[in-house]
């Protein structure tokens, strides 16, 4: 067996995940089809545009194209949350001059010259004497002066055009809304009706607006895996509770960049993605990360440097937006995702250091049988140059864990159920194979079909399967066998 043969084997499979977001441009058979073979691993559908009926057909379409090409490809419903906007302008938009006093009220219905009106009827309970209100984005801000009554009285600090319905971002302020919305209600209802694989929530403080979520859908019968929406700056204070309660969490970077100085977000990142994965929790790194594409068929160098960046920290997953929802070249832009992953991850394959074990966190502690056997696992992964890892997986347990020790060789979870194999299909490296409930009796026999299939026993004939990973501590019983094959 060459290196060369080896490599090409293990790296058939991309490691980092590709999350596309789902829009005009991309809502096609032929498009959907075009995006899941570009690379696309889960689509996003973003609940803050469009209707409950635009995005039932969207569902169903993504459905049945991933059947049809027999792909394990999973949904994650973005539910808005609480996006505080301003209100509209007699003539669509006003000039904000720099040292300007501008007012906003919550009760007007139309905004003119010198004045805006917000959506969000409260805004004057929850702002002070002082605070900063960042408009568009953060392209424009304003200090409040004085609260009086339901009028909000401001400097502009930065001015600019304003436009219609316009975002507000309240970076000193404790908003007292709710992360989880009226609206946010309906939406989920629809994520559990259609049955996603994945809600996400926006602008989360703590672990009391997931348990909120998560609540809601218990009473409604069906728990669908939570994802917290980083991109507030309380959250960053809770991270620790937010991912004991979550699923897993996205690096919201368009929001986080606004409501926290842009320049402080790379190290909030790699300290984000760096928690996530300690926890075995999937983590995703969303916004921006190929903007030009939306209106350019090439990146900037700038942009390449942040998807590779982004693997290089060892994300489970990076996320597209505005290039595959609204933009000119969506399946150029899944190319160019996965053509950079793939540069970076060979690099590691090569180096062996697809960042497994992390030696600074817990020094000295005792780990968890979870994590000491799942580095155990990645240990045996390079010394044996096993072809493959077989992880059986009813719950997608087992192949998280060991997912996020990042093993060198491919990891194939395998279960008989369909729906597990595409909540792993958002987790770094792990290749989901639905198999035969009736073959799921004997492992051997299935690891050595699988590792035939899957073409691993071209370079070689070690195989390791690593089975008995439970949430319950009873049942807490990991297996590891090496398989010849
Ligand atoms: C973000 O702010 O980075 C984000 C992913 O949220 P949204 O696209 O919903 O604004």
């Amino acid at each position: 067996m060459t290196n060369k043969q080896s490599k090409n084997i293990s790296l058939h499979w991309r490691r980092t995940k590709i999350i596309a977001t789902l829009g005009p441009a991309s809502t096609s058979t032929k498009m959907l089809e075009k995006l899941i073979k570009a690379g696309v691993n889960v689509f996003r559908l973003n609940m803050s545009h469009g209707s409950h009926d635009e995005h039932r057909a969207a569902f169903q379409l993504v459905r049945d194209t991933a059947n049809r090409l027999n792909e394990h490809i999973a949904i994650l419903m973005d539910l808005c949350g609480p996006k505080i906007r301003t209100g509209r302008f007699k003539t669509g938009e006003i000039t904000l001059k720099k040292n300007s006093t501008v007012s906003i009220s919550c009760s007007a219905t139309m905004g003119e010259a010198g004045l805006i009106t917000s959506q969000y009827t409260n805004l004057y309970k929850d702002v002070k004497k002082g605070e900063r209100i960042l408009l568009d984005d953060g392209n424009l801000e304003l200090r409040v002066e004085k609260v009086s009554g339901q009028n909000i009285s401001c400097k502009v600090i930065h001015g600019g055009i304003l436009k219609d319905n316009k975002g507000i971002n309240l970076p000193d302020s404790k908003v007292s809304v709710s992360s989880f919305t009226a609206k946010d209600k309906k939406d989920v209802k629809l994520a559990m009706e259609l049955g996603a694989d994945f809600v996400a929530l926006s602008f989360v403080r703590n672990k009391k607006d997931i348990h909120v979520l998560d609540t809601y859908m218990q009473k409604n019968g069906n728990q669908i895996p939570i994802i917290a929406k980083i991109e507030k700056p309380e959250a960053i204070t809770n991270i620790d509770d937010i991912l004991s309660v979550s699923y897993g969490i996205m690096v919201a970077r368009g929001d986080l960049g606004i409501e926290l100085p842009a320049e402080q977000v790379p190290l909030i990142q790699k300290d984000l993605i760096h928690k996530a994965r300690h926890l075995n929790r999937p983590v995703i790194v969303a916004t921006q990360m190929l903007e030009s594409m939306i209106e350019h068929s090439r990146p900037t160098r700038a942009e390449v440097g942040d998807v590779a960046n982004a693997a290089l920290l060892g994300t489970d997953a990076v996320m597209l937006s505005g290039e595959t929802a609204v933009g000119k070249y969506p399946i150029d832009a899944v190319k160019t995702m996965n053509c950079v992953l793939r540069e970076i991850e060979a690099h590691q394959w090569q180096n062996n250091n697809f960042g497994g074990r992390d030696n600074n966190q817990n020094k000295g502690a005792k780990l968890s049988i979870r994590k000491a056997v799942s580095y155990a696992v990645t240990s045996l992964a390079h010394d044996l140059q096993l072809q493959g890892i077989v992880v059986p997986t009813m719950t997608g347990t087992t192949a998280q864990i060991l997912a996020a020790s990042r093993p060198t060789s491919p990891l194939l979870g395998v279960s008989p159920y369909v729906h597990i194999c595409r909540k792993l299909a958002l987790h770094w490296g792990v290749i989901p194979i639905n198999a035969n409930e009736d073959d799921t009796h004997d492992w051997k026999q299935l690891s050595i079909s699988i590792a035939r299939q899957c073409k691993l026993t071209k370079t070689g004939n070690t195989v390791l399967l690593v089975s008995g990973f439970s949430d319950n501590p009873d049942l807490n019983e990991p297996v590891m066998k090496i398989l010849n094959v």
